[in-house]
């Protein structure tokens, strides 16, 4: 893997020095800010390539950086939290993160998780549906899905779920399956995880093109892509 430069966003001294003694000691390069209100400038004057942004910062949350950040770039995203319990509310806030890490973690996972999302993010360069190629198409390089040649906006995450799916039209793909396929650790991912991801995509996909199902679920046993 070529060098990746990770911003860590953490006000917490110790757990900042830590993580970034071990991202580097991987290497990567890792910057590291303090403060919210920070974040925005780097990142306007530095080539980053996944940001670990906690929650709890001073100035701007790292829940409010996140909205914005999204608003303008599909940067990878991991969001950490200090309670597990957050994590479904914060599925629920459609922030656009592409995974989530609760604290106390281990650097050892958190450095897992980092190379599973950048791993996510340089996959092939892209992947289109074989029956009718002008009805989905996903780019790989920019992480965009146009259904119809409309963009359906998707998270780097959704994207990736999407892709899975795709790739092997009419293959029903337990949750599992996905998990194993989405996140290298998946201990702290709940099936709901992937249902609540799924559901985003249906419902993206929906406003463009309501007629049609394109994700299909097959109860107790999971999802495929199938288009009629
Ligand atoms: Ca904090």
């Amino acid at each position: 893997m070529q060098t990746a430069h990770i911003l860590l966003v953490e006000d917490e001294t110790k757990i900042a020095q830590l993580l970034q003694d071990y991202l580097q000691h991987e290497g990567f390069v890792c910057s590291v800010l303090d403060r919210g209100d920070l974040v925005e400038p780097f990142l306007a004057t530095h080539n980053c390539q996944l940001i670990l942004l906690d929650i709890m910062l001073p100035a701007i949350s790292g829940l409010e950086l996140c909205k914005r950040i999204r608003q303008s770039s599909h940067i990878p995203i991991i969001l950490l939290t200090a309670r597990v319990e957050e994590i479904d509310r914060l599925l629920g806030l459609e922030l656009g993160a592409d995974d989530y890490i609760c604290k106390p973690f281990s650097p050892r996972e958190v450095v897992a998780r980092v190379k599973a999302v950048l791993r996510r993010s340089t996959l092939p360069t892209s992947v289109t549906a074989p029956e009718k190629p002008p009805v989905l198409q996903l780019d790989k390089a920019c992480f965009q899905a146009k259904l119809h040649g409309q963009d359906l906006a998707l998270t780097a995450v959704e994207f990736s779920l999407l892709a899975v799916l795709v790739e092997q039209p009419t293959r029903i793909f337990s949750r599992e399956q996905l998990m194993n396929a989405m996140y290298q650790d998946h201990r702290v991912v709940s099936d709901r995880t992937i249902d609540s991801h799924i559901k985003k995509i249906r419902r993206k996909m929906a406003s463009i093109c309501p007629e049609q199902e394109f994700i299909h679920a097959l109860y107790g046993v999971g999802y495929k892509f199938e288009m009629n």
